[in-house]
């Protein structure tokens, strides 16, 4: 497959490389306006979807941080979460009296991130918060508290910079929405 094949996939562009850019920019304004050097703040990056918003996110921080990682799988087939979630890859750090903030790629149903988030409380942390570059509508009725969210987004499944269909296109430098074809 070459790179006109893996354009034709992609039925809109929702937010270009430079778009991108702009909003982890204003989302690390916001986050550098409520943490100080003294939080040495831990950056959660849950795999593999968020890698690149933790990459761009982290580099246009002006803060003290450490960067953890950890990978879940949240049971369900196809394009929907079922809410029960198994670690695969657990952090490495002693999260205790830590300043943590997730950082994810989108929030769909939000079930991941609500399961994350008091998995992450439990274990004695000072604070844990959610930085998410995108979030889908039906999130925005969760009851989850998102303290940073990049943009809202319409119902569409999205690939791009860290999002996959079938472990694919999370090359992209920009989001689009996946034709219905390539998953039909
Ligand atoms: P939730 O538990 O919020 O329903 O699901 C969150 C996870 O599902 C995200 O971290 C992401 O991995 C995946 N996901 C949700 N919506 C999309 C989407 O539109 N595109 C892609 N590629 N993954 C998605
Ligand atoms: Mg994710
Ligand atoms: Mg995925």
């Amino acid at each position: 497959m070459d790179i006109t094949d893996i354009e034709a996939d992609i039925t809109e562009v929702l937010f270009t490389e430079e778009q991108i850019a702009e909003t982890i920019a204003g989302l690390a304004r916001q986050i550098e306006a409520d943490y100080s050097d003294d939080d040495d703040v831990l950056l959660v990056g849950v795999l593999r979807g968020a890698v690149m918003v933790m990459a761009d996110l982290a580099r246009e921080l002006r803060l003290q941080l450490n960067m953890d990682w950890m990978a879940v799988s949240s049971y369900g087939s196809g394009t929907q979460s079922s809410g029960v979630v198994r670690i695969l890859k657990d952090l490495d750090t002693d999260i205790t009296g830590r300043k943590v903030l997730i950082v994810e790629d989108i929030i769909d149903s939000g079930l991941t991130l609500s399961w994350l988030l008091s998995n992450l409380r439990s274990r004695g942390a000072a604070s844990v918060e959610i930085c998410a570059l995108l979030r889908k509508p039906l999130a925005v009725k969760v009851e989850i508290d998102v303290k940073y969210v990049g943009a809202d987004i319409p119902n569409a499944f999205v690939v791009g910079y860290g999002l996959d269909y079938a472990e694919r296109y999370r090359n992209l430098k920009s989001i689009g929405v996946l034709a219905p074809h390539v998953y039909a």
